[in-house]
C-alpha cells in the first residue's frame, strides 16, 4: 500500500481529540513529502542531525517532534525549530533547553518521558523523578519552556495484558498531575502507542500516538 492510503486508514481510526505523530526516522525526504502532499503536518524524529536536515529540505509549515533519547549538547541544533521534545527526563536537561530557547526567545514545549516498560533499555523518569521535576522550585523559573505532558513507550511484547498496565499506569500518573497548573507546566498532553499499539494505548487515554512502520513501511 502507497503511504498516503496508509495514511488515510490510519487516521479514519483516530478519535478527534488524538494528534498522529508520522515517525519518518530513517526514511528519505520523498517519502515524507508524500505524507506531506497527503496532507500530513507533524513528523517525529529520533536523532537530532537527521531532523535537522530534513528541516532543511522541507516546507516550513512542519511541526518537528523529537520523540527520541536528547543528548544536552545536540539541543542547540534543534532549538530554532524544533516544536515538541518528548523525551526529556531530568531537570537538567529542560535547564539547557530552557537556556538555549530563551536564547531564540521561543518557547520550546516539552514531553516528560516516563518509565513504564519492564525493560530497563527504555529511556524515562520513575515516579519519583517525575515528582521532584514537577515540584522543584527551579523549574518555576524556566520562562522559556512549558511542559505540556507526559510520554512512555510500553514493553516490546505479545502480552496485551500486559502492555495495557503499562499504558494505565502511566494514564494513572498523568491524572495525578494534570490538576497542576502552573505558567509553564500544564499536563494536556498524553503521548502514547506506536503501530502495534496505538489501540489499546487509545482506549487507555492517549491523545497522541507515534506511528511509524505503519505509514512508511518496515524500517
Ligand atoms: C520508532 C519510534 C516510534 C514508531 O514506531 P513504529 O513501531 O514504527 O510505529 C514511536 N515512538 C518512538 C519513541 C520511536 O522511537
Amino acid at each position: 500500500m502507497s503511504i498516503s492510503k496508509n495514511l488515510s486508514k490510519i487516521k479514519s481510526t483516530l478519535p478527534s481529540h488524538v494528534t498522529l505523530v508520522a515517525v519518518s526516522k530513517t526514511k528519505p525526504v520523498a517519502d515524507l513529502m508524500e505524507a506531506y502532499h497527503a496532507g500530513q503536518r507533524i513528523f517525529g524524529e529520533n536523532k537530532i542531525q537527521e531532523m535537522s536536515e530534513k528541516w532543511e529540505q522541507m516546507p516550513k509549515d512542519i511541526q518537528w517532534h523529537m520523540i527520541g533519547h536528547v543528548q544536552s549538547n545536540k539541543v542547540k541544533y534543534m532549538i530554532p525549530y524544533v516544536s515538541l521534545i518528548h523525551g526529556v527526563d531530568s531537570l537538567k536537561l529542560l535547564k539547557e533547553i530552557n537556556r538555549l530557547a530563551a536564547k531564540w526567545k521561543r518557547t520550546v514545549d516539552c514531553l516528560l518521558q516516563i518509565h513504564i516498560a519492564e525493560e530497563d533499555t527504555k529511556f524515562g523518569l520513575d515516579e519519583k523523578e517525575i515528582h521532584e521535576i514537577l515540584n522543584s522550585e527551579e523549574l518555576k523559573t524556566f520562562e522559556n519552556i512549558r511542559i505540556v505532558g507526559l510520554m512512555g513507550m510500553a514493553t516490546f511484547t505479545e502480552n496485551q495484558e500486559q502492555i495495557k498496565r503499562e499504558f494505565l499506569h502511566l494514564k494513572t500518573i498523568f491524572d495525578q498531575y494534570n490538576q497542576l497548573q502552573t505558567d509553564n507546566c500544564q499536563l494536556t498532553t498524553l503521548s502514547m502507542g506506536m503501530s502495534g499499539d496505538y489501540q489499546l494505548a487509545i482506549e487507555c487515554g492517549s491523545t497522541m500516538v507515534r506511528i511509524g512502520s505503519s505509514i512508511f513501511g518496515v524500517r
